[in-house]
């Protein structure tokens, strides 16, 4: 089976959402359907458990991140910390802002989330700008772990966030491209 064809059939193209000239790329055909679920999350788990390739956390970018990062998590047997839009984590945090196509976003990471030595896989659903991977990264690093590397379902290459993000020095991981 050709994982990425298949995957692909299986994502939504919604135009002009959520503004004019958008064309958003919509993952929920892919949890919807059992076997297309399965195979999206075996492909990541596939390639996690390589034993040089194997994180010690799994962190997820709010809020689809959760939804792939957290089985992923389960299925490797590892823990799992959520990096969440400013505002909703409890307890006390590290913050990162970056900068939007209009304004900015904060995110932010429970300090006790993750430790130093840690190997981390920060996992989100779908690389842009790259600008939400990489501030998620640099709140991993800001508490002395190592991000192994990046996974994402979707890459859109055209708008250079996969290419900024290898070359900050972040190994990547995706499944499907929409170039
Ligand atoms: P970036 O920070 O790389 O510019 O944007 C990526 C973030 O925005 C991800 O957290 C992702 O969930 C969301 N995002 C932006 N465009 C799309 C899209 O077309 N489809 C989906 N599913 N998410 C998107």
């Amino acid at each position: 089976m050709d994982t990425s064809n298949y995957l692909k059939d299986n994502i939504r193209t919604v135009p002009d959402w959520p503004a004019p000239g958008v064309q958003f790329r919509d993952i929920t055909p892919l949890l919807q359907d059992p076997r297309v679920f399965r195979v999206l999350i075996d492909a990541f788990v596939h390639r996690y458990m390589t034993p040089e390739l194997r994180p010690t956390v799994v962190a997820g970018l709010d809020a689809r991140g959760f939804i792939i990062g957290s089985v992923v998590a389960y299925e490797l047997g590892l823990g799992f910390v959520p990096i969440r839009k400013k505002g909703k984590l409890p307890f006390t945090t590290v913050e990162e802002t970056y900068e939007l196509e209009y304004g900015s976003a904060t995110v932010e990471l429970h300090t006790d989330a993750v430790k130093a030595g840690d190997r981390v896989l920060l996992i989100d659903d779908l690389i842009a700008t790259g600008g939400t991977m990489m501030a998620g990264a640099r709140l991993l690093e800001k508490l002395g772990a190592t991000v192994m590397e990046g996974a994402a379902i979707v890459d859109l290459p055209e708008l250079g966030g996969s290419a900024r993000l290898k070359a900050s020095g972040l190994p990547l991981f995706t499944l499907v491209n929409f170039a």
